[in-house]
């Protein structure tokens, strides 16, 4: 994924960059970066990767040294960012969050212009500076985003920093979002509306599908109206935006909690000693069900998280089965001889639940039933770089209609509730995940829990339906 956050003022922004960047750790592992500017010192820029050590760690000399009344940054798990840009447009900072399935077709177009790319070792190519690329090719900053958003196929959200101001533009769907806070003499975009909280910024309000932005210390303009059609991603909510934040005027907690109470009503009768959520995620949904059901909550096992860098890839896999299995700490009282129901956000390959599972038996459970708080997962998502999708095999209730049918040909029937086909694929894959119960949440349910218009969600993943 990965997550952007940038601000201007009329004093110096330099701390309310890092820690705005900084609270967007959950959503990237691999780098980070922050670009500032000043009248007197111009650009300054600086990425660190962040794969063994926090953005906080690993940028807290650079608070020293880089000044600036405005700045961009971001977390990214793809390339390095923000890129710095000298075009016939001016100087400017990018940093983005998305994804670009035409990327290889975009940079012919460009090469065949004239233009050129710099590639990354592996010959990569690296996708900001390929949407920079496509900015240059428009007469103004914002015809060259609104070009960009429309050329390119997946998704874009950006924020780009000249000597005058910032521009903040929204995917032109609105997959992801894009939050202006505002404070005296400052404003701010953030893609979680949590981040600028602390640093005295209020909401202001969300911007757009494809709303395009130029914000100064002392005003906001719209350069492009937004669009009338949303597809903002339902696993915002369900799965990886941060419990304190707000999309759309709805609340990440708050969603979890009306979607696990959801799913309790329809699952009456059922006998078990404690709910428990599988966490982070997991615990909201869990908070929900346990209220509405009347089912004591309880929390089995922690992960063990202050000293561990969420990021931590060892290159062995057994090291990273091992970190894995040592991260979670069993409450042995909790556990052993009782019959437990967690919820977590998902099923989608299903190894690390299996693993989860397999560690409560161990530790003496009696029965392990699961809830997942979303559908299961047919497709991967083509429009971001979220690690729950990468292919569509990947994905264990795809594998299990392979094994039944040799194909897909019925795969409307697995994706649409109440076939027998969608019940066998749900009985088959708790069979082999060794769980006692395994039940999904409804589609119609999720759209409730989240409250908005329901055709303005992305449900993609779960449906095949764009
Ligand atoms: S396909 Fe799924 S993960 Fe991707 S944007 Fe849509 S809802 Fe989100």
């Amino acid at each position: 994924m990965g997550g952007i956050f940038g601000a201007v003022s009329k004093s110096d922004i330099t701390a309310d960059l890092f820690f705005g960047i900084d609270y967007h750790t959950h959503l990237g592992a691999r780098r980070g970066g922050m670009a500032v500017y000043a009248p007197e010192t111009g650009f300054q820029r600086a990425i660190h990767n962040i794969e063994n050590a926090p953005f906080r760690t690993k940028f807290g000399d650079d608070m020293d040294t880089m000044h600036g009344n405005m700045g961009i940054g971001c977390i990214s798990d793809t390339d390095p960012q923000p890129v710095m840009v000298r075009s016939h447009l001016g100087s400017y900072a990018l940093t983005t969050v998305g994804r670009i399935n035409n990327a290889e077709a975009l940079v012919e177009d460009i090469i065949s212009k004239g233009g050129h790319f710099n590639e990354q070792s592996g010959g990569q190519l690296n996708p900001t500076e390929l949407v920079a690329s496509l900015i240059n090719q428009c007469d103004t900053i914002a015809e060259g985003i609104r070009y960009a958003q429309k050329q390119i196929d997946g998704s874009m959200t950006l924020l780009l920093m000249t000597k005058e101001g910032l521009y903040a533009a929204r995917d032109y769907l609105g997959r992801t979002p894009l939050i202006l806070g505002h404070k005296e003499g400052a404003y701010c975009a953030a893609f979680e509306s949590f981040s600028y909280m602390n640093l005295g910024y209020r909401y202001e309000r969300d911007l757009g599908p494809g709303e395009i932005v130029f914000l100064t210390p002392d005003s906001c303009e719209t350069l492009k109206e937004p669009n009338k059609k949303m597809k903002i991603c339902a696993f915002l909510w369900i799965y990886y935006g941060y419990t304190t934040s707000c999309y759309e005027g709805v609340n990440v907690e708050v969603m979890r909690n009306n979607c696990g109470a959801l799913l309790a009503r329809r699952d009456k009768g059922i006998d078990v000693d404690y709910v428990a959520g599988v966490p982070e995620s997991g615990n909201g949904h869990a908070i929900g069900y346990a209220n509405e059901s009347g089912i004591k909550f309880a929390r089995p096992f922690i992960k063990y998280t202050p000293t561990w860098v969420r990021s931590f890839t060892p290159a062995k896999q057994s090291i990273r089965d091992l970190t894995a299995h040592m991260k979670l700490i069993p409450v042995e009282q909790l556990i052993r001889g009782k019959k437990l129901l967690f919820l977590d956000d998902s099923v989608v390959r299903g190894t690390q639940m299996r693993n989860t599972v397999e560690f409560l038996y161990n530790n003496g459970a009696k029965e392990v039933h699961i809830r997942s708080a979303s559908p299961p997962s047919m497709f991967g998502c083509k429009y971001l770089n979220f690690s729950p999708g990468k292919s569509d095999m990947d994905l264990i209730a795809r594998q299990v209609v392979r094994d039944f049918d040799g194909d897909d040909r019925y795969l409307k029937d697995y994706c649409t509730d109440n076939t027998e086909r969608y019940h066998a694929m749900v009985e088959q894959i708790a069979r082999r995940l060794n769980f006692t119960s395994l039940k999904y949440h409804l589609l119609a349910d999720v759209k409730t829990a989240v409250g908005i218009d329901p055709d303005s969600l992305c449900t993609y993943c779960f449906t095949g339906e764009e």
